[in-house]
């Protein structure tokens, strides 16, 4: 097995294809190199390497250190320059870098070569003594820290006493034997916990930090961001070992971050920072703030040219927004990194949109670039802009970079620490720290947003909150934040932890005190793309919806119809006017306490004119889109008082004993309400209801169809389990419908079907086809029955099933994800076994299922005719839909 791959001079064993084994950033190193970019050289350590090493007891494989020997002579011949040499000295950077990014989670060291001959050497070459000391101070230190795990602390005393003796503030100030002085303390401090020198051998130093970078694959916080980030199956990291170039070699010397495109935006524009005389990390870590390219521009005019040739080269390679990294030395530019940009969910669609019209993507790649979670990551919530300005205005505490859009309010935390156990309780927290690191991934992604006091776009809490589309706002330096004293003042105003604050990520403001969010209108980029999305997919897209608002909402959000109308909850609530919800209530109370069919006709036809009219609403609405009732489903005892009181007031209102009413109440108790008189059993015991609702739809239908609303009906049955069950259901409805149809004498077409909801359905389907029209899979309901899971006890034990660090049975929560394995399995003989009885079988599907994406797509595979999801998540399913085409076409 190969373990090394070399790159330098225009050449790279490595290739663009080989993320799995040499990571993000070794296959950007090696696909810059063959494209003729500068970039330093190297070697990268593949991350079967690491996966050995972890698995063997820390052990390298037996052949990596030919390879690794071989591959050091090759970079030391290449450069001209020998590692520990006593006059042109080879140094390099030992960095991690795993197939997904993982920001910051993992180890790097820097300067690694340096030892007491090779100071000198670099000294020399660069005739600077000053730089040379400092170079080997910062090997030493991060050596201590990240390969031995010396306190950083202790380290950071003694460089704060070697300054205090030599009476100097900032690192600047330091002279070489200032430098010189720490790397003697440090090595002593070293022997000293060690019981070892410090090693001066680089070959050993250079083992020491690959052995680090692989075991920093497993360190606790690169473990967390796995965790947090979903990201599984990896291998483990890879080393990249480049030779060191250095960006703080004088005012003519710099390191920057940059995207080919704006992150926040998409738009067209080159977009980044840079530090002057500042070397690696110190962008990322966002300790100084730095400047944008444009001064760049003006400060080194022909570095930056050359960058804005490399930026167009990478994107014309990449086809894809690039997130950069490069170091220039002495006005000459070299590349670090290029991988894909992360962005936020608004700059998704714009950049795909955009690279469409510059031909650079197909449309099919533009709709494969969008993920469901941008889809909802779109809706960013703002500021209510009904909140005055001016009193706005008056809370503002202070303003920073506008890191990340979008709004969020929530309770000033100020430690990562204390951001989880606050949300733990229940809270919502906003995290407030001078700059985050990757120790604080966990309180940051429990926040609702992120303010930092330092940093700019590129800093780690810009660069990780984007990533989860979460408000973020950074470099508010304003801000004095006490961390231990959990505290955060800006000017005369003090915030303790506690305290409610907002954050406006879309200009940066911060303001004391709650506001109110709501979601904003999404860009232009994002029409553009689901009408792309609607061109592609054969799957039709309807909505769960119970009201005319909600079908309003769900058109607007591209719903073709509607999949699901749960009738019951009109019995509730009147949705157009909330005070009059007790007439409705009452009527239906009245209706199952009745003894008689007679009793319950009467208190029937008080229902019926409000149904009617729910019914005329969700109509119009909907013209011209087929629209799904289903008839009653909930068992009786749902609605009806549980609480003696509520049961006295009921039992006077309509002139009975509050005994009876407690009898009846009584009666309809059941031991397992899912499994009992519900669904069409309803129907098939009381007709008089299903009568009173066809009738409700059927008046509302013909009403609307005499004012030109096009309507097209379809009503549906829950939970059959047998052909003689649905042959009763639907010849009382045809009678009912077709009595009024023939008296109004309208023309009407309606449906009559059914749900498919319990496995007996799903494995008769064929006889239940005979007299259903179509089928709808209520995948609540049928992953229920099927897993014998409670939907609603489930949640006790389901959660340590789905979670891969426990249990790992199943992974995703079925009731969320369609367990395509099991309840797909009926669905399919049920498809195959329906559409057998009737060729033109329409099939959809209107449980929670009908808005995951992943379930959309096993709809599309399995030839449903659509899915049904509520308002919020049809244009996920829209998407889905779309891409779901596109994956069949690359399968064949
Ligand atoms: C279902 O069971 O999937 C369904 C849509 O019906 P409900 O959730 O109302 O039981
Ligand atoms: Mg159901």
């Amino acid at each position: 097995m190969k373990y090394v791959y070399f790159f330098g001079a225009g050449k790279a064993d490595g290739a663009g294809d080989m993320k799995e084994v040499l990571g993000g950033k070794g296959v950007g190193l090696a696909e810059m190199t063959r494209i003729g970019l500068p970039v330093p050289a190297g070697f990268t350590i593949t991350t079967e390497a690491c996966d050995y090493y972890l698995k063997h007891d820390h052990k390298f494989p037996k052949e990596l250190r030919a390879e690794v020997t071989k591959n050091v002579a090759r970079l030391e011949k290449l450069t001209g320059k020998k590692l520990g040499d006593a006059s042109s000295p080879l140094l390099v950077s030992v960095r991690s870098g795993s197939a997904r990014s993982m920001p910051g989670m993992m180890e790097t060291i820097l300067n690694l070569g340096l030892n007491q001959r090779s100071v000198e050497g670099l000294s020399k070459a660069t005739g600077n003594a000053r730089f040379a000391w400092d170079a080997y101070r910062r090997f030493v230190q991060m050596y201590s820290s990240v390969v031995i795990g010396l306190p950083k602390e202790d380290l950071e005393a003694r460089l704060r006493g070697m300054k205090a003796k030599i009476g100097v503030k900032e690192d600047t100030q330091v002279s070489a034997d200032g430098w010189r002085d720490l790397v003697s303390e440090y090595k002593a401090y070293f022997k000293q916990k060690t019981g070892k020198d410090f090693p001066e051998d680089p070959i050993e130093q250079l083992w020491g930090a690959t052995g680090a970078v692989f075991e920093s694959w497993m360190g606790e916080k690169a473990v967390t961001y796995r965790r947090v980030e979903k990201i599984t199956g990896l291998l483990g990291t890879a080393v990249n070992v480049v030779q060191m170039v250095f960006g703080n070699m004088g005012e003519d010397s710099g390191t920057g971050v940059c995207f080919t495109r704006d992150p926040s935006s998409g738009e067209k524009i080159f977009f980044g920072d840079f530090l002057l005389n500042a070397q690696g990390e110190d962008v990322v870590a966002g300790i100084r703030t730095p400047m944008h390219l444009s001064e760049m521009k003006t400060r080194m005019p022909k570095v930056y040219a050359q960058l804005e040739r490399v930026r167009a080269k990478l994107e014309k390679h990449y086809r894809d927004m690039q997130d950069m990294e490069f170091t220039v030395e002495r006005g000459t530019l070299y590349m670090l990194q290029t991988r894909t940009g992360k962005r936020s969910p608004s700059a998704a669609f714009r950049i795909a949109v955009d690279m469409v019209g510059e031909k650079l993507i197909k449309v099919e790649e533009a709709l494969e670039r969008i993920a469901p979670e941008d889809v909802e990551r779109l809706f960013y919530p703002v500021i209510d802009p009904k909140l005055a300005r001016t009193e706005l205005a008056s809370r503002k505490l202070a303003e920073g970079i506008n890191a990340v859009p979008g709004a969020a309010v929530g309770k000033a935390v100020f430690t990562a620490h204390d951001a989880e156990a606050w949300a733990g309780r229940g809270e919502k927290v906003i995290l407030v720290r001078q700059e985050t690191s990757p120790e604080d991934v966990g309180g940051m992604n429990v926040a609702q947003g992120i303010l930092t006091a330092t940093g700019g776009k590129t800093s780690h809490a810009a660069v990780v909150a984007r990533g989860w589309g979460k408000c973020c706002i950074v470099g508010a330096e304003k801000l004095q934040i006490n961390a231990s004293a959990k505290t955060m003042k800006a000017g005369d105003k003090t915030v303790h932890e506690g305290d409610w604050i907002a954050l406006d990520g879309s200009d940066g403001s911060v303001y004391s005190g709650q506001v109110d969010l709501i979601r904003p209108e999404p860009p232009k980029a994002y029409e553009t793309l689901l009408k792309w999305a609607d061109k592609t997919r054969k799957l039709g897209v309807r909505t769960n919806a119970d009201t005319p608002r909600d079908a309003r909402v769900a058109r607007e959000m591209g719903a073709e119809g509607i999949g699901l109308c749960r009738t019951e909850h009109m019995f509730f609530q009147d949705f157009e006017h909330p005070e009059k919800s007790i007439e409705r209530q009452d009527a239906i109370q009245e209706m199952i306490l009745a003894d008689t069919s007679e009793a319950r006709r009467k208190s029937l036809d008080k229902l019926l004119p409000f149904q009617r009219r729910d019914f005329i609403g969700i109509f119009e609405a909907m013209d011209g889109f087929p629209v799904t009732i289903r008839m009653i489903d909930p068992p009786l005892h749902e609605f009806v008082p549980h609480d003696r009181a509520k049961q006295e007031e009921l039992a006077k209102k309509i002139g009975i004993s509050a005994e009876a009413v407690a009898r009846r109440v009584e009666q309809l108790h059941e031991a397992n309400p899912m499994l009992g008189h519900r669904g069409c059993r309803l129907s098939i015991t009381y007709p008089e209801i299903l009568e009173m609702q066809v009738r409700a739809i059927i008046e509302a239908a013909i009403d609307c169809q005499k004012r030109k609303v096009k309507v097209l009906p379809e009503i549906m049955h829950p939970l059959t389990m047998e052909k003689r069950e649905l042959k009763i259901l639907v010849d009382a409805t045809r009678r009912v419908a077709e009595e009024i149809i023939s008296k109004s004498k309208v023309k009407l077409e309606y449906l009559v079907g059914t749900m498919i909801e319990l496995p007996r359905a799903a494995l008769l389907a064929d006889q239940i086809a005979e007299v259903a029209e179509f089928f709808s899979f209520g995948t609540n309901d049928l992953t229920q029955t099927t897993m014998g899971l409670s939907r609603d006890d489930a949640g006790r034990f389901l959660p340590i099933y789905v979670d891969q660090a426990k249990a790992a049975i199943f992974k995703d929560d079925p009731f969320q994800t369609l367990d395509v394995d099991g309840v797909g399995m009926l669905i399919k003989w049920a498809i195959e076994r329906g559409r057998k009885t009737r060729l033109k079988l329409k099939i959809g599907i209107c449980g929670e299922h009908g808005g995951d994406a992943q379930s959309v797509k096993f709809c599309h595979r399995v030839g449903m005719n659509y899915v049904s999801a509520s308002p919020f998540r049809v244009p996920i399913a829209r998407l889905a839909a779309a891409q779901a085409v596109i994956e069949d076409k690359k399968r064949k």
